[in-house]
């Protein structure tokens, strides 16, 4: 089959054939990689994070772009259950007022009926999911002004629902888990410390964490990508956003290596500031606590030290001109 497909990719001359061969080829590297974890008997934990708060740009200007998003989503997570009979999925919605599981749900599942054509367990999936998420809308408080949403929040409760999956796992099961945040808001500094701690938490934990940005560039989120190992996607353009998912974002992070994958940014590494939370290039940092600060203050917010107000800086002393 290898060898088949290898002189398909060469024989092919127009584009689209060459695309195809290529597409095959990934394919085939992937079935062999899903094979290998067969073998090891490890199953991978997938952790949706969707943002579904309505003050997203993408979602004021058309409110058709969360429909259109969801369908891509529940397309995905099926795609992750369908790699293997071990793989487990949980999709959290991140809201301006509240975080929601949306799968799984506590309690007995739902009842469904038997479509033709379809696998129950993806029939399951979807119903669940499109059946929350209206829940979640219709008893959200209704906004005024556009607020911002709880990722950071969001994050940190995937990471209690990964540590709680692996407590509960069988002995000799090895359980791979990674966390897929989607969203179109934009990034708010005031979140700083609780995604710093999400991020570190996620790296001890080897959790890896992907973010696609639907609308603008997410500098901080960038940052817990690069932290955990995982990928980060600012999506060009939000028509083939299940395809973006497909290619990016189901292969295992151990399998990416062999990929073709969008090449790395640079990573913008500013912190913000702890008194106003916002991003600086150069600042004061405490030497007990490693808090931030844009100026200088006597004593850290944080954990009370006090310092000396620095001294001034004293101004050289010219050099005397050299006798002639
Ligand atoms: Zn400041
Ligand atoms: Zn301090």
């Amino acid at each position: 089959m290898f060898c088949n497909l290898f002189f398909f990719s060469l024989d092919c001359r127009t584009r689209q054939a060459k695309t195809i061969g290529w597409s095959i080829s990934r394919f085939v590297i992937y079935i062999d990689q899903c094979w290998k974890m067969e073998e090891n008997k490890d199953a991978s934990l997938l952790v949706i994070v969707m943002d579904t708060n309505p003050s997203q740009r993408i979602i004021r200007e058309n409110p058709h772009h969360l429909t259109q998003c969801l369908d891509s989503i529940v397309a995905f997570a099926n795609a992750h259950l369908m790699q293997k009979a071990q793989n487990k999925l949980a999709v959290l919605a991140c809201h301006h007022h509240a975080t929601e599981f949306l799968y799984p749900t506590p309690g007995k599942p739902l009842d469904i009926r038997q479509v033709d054509g379809q696998y129950e367990a993806f029939t399951l999936v979807e119903k669940t999911i499109k059946q929350k998420l209206a829940k979640v809308i219709s008893e959200a408080p209704r906004l005024t002004v556009p607020t911002e949403s709880l990722l950071a929040g969001s994050m940190a409760m995937a990471l209690c629902y990964i540590a709680r999956v692996h407590r509960n796992k069988p002995a000799g099961v090895k359980i791979n888990s990674r966390i897929l945040v989607v969203t179109g808001s934009n990034e708010c500094a005031s979140q700083y410390m609780t995604y710093m701690n999400v991020f570190f938490t996620a790296q001890k934990q080897n959790v890896s964490l992907d973010v696609c940005a639907l609308d603008k560039p997410l500098s901080l989120l960038q940052q817990g990508c690069d932290i955990t190992g995982g990928q980060y996607l600012k999506l060009p353009q939000l028509d083939g956003f299940l395809q973006y998912l497909l290619w990016v974002f189901l292969p295992e992070p151990l399998t990416r290596c062999k990929l073709v994958l969008p090449p790395p940014v640079k990573v913008d590494y500013r912190a913000a500031c702890f008194c106003h939370r916002e991003l600086i290039d150069i600042g004061y940092v405490c030497s007990v606590c490693l808090s931030i600060f844009c100026k200088f203050s006597p004593i850290c917010t944080t954990c009370h030290t006090v310092f000396k107000a620095p001294a001034p800086i004293a101004a050289k002393p010219k050099k005397k001109k050299m006798k002639t």
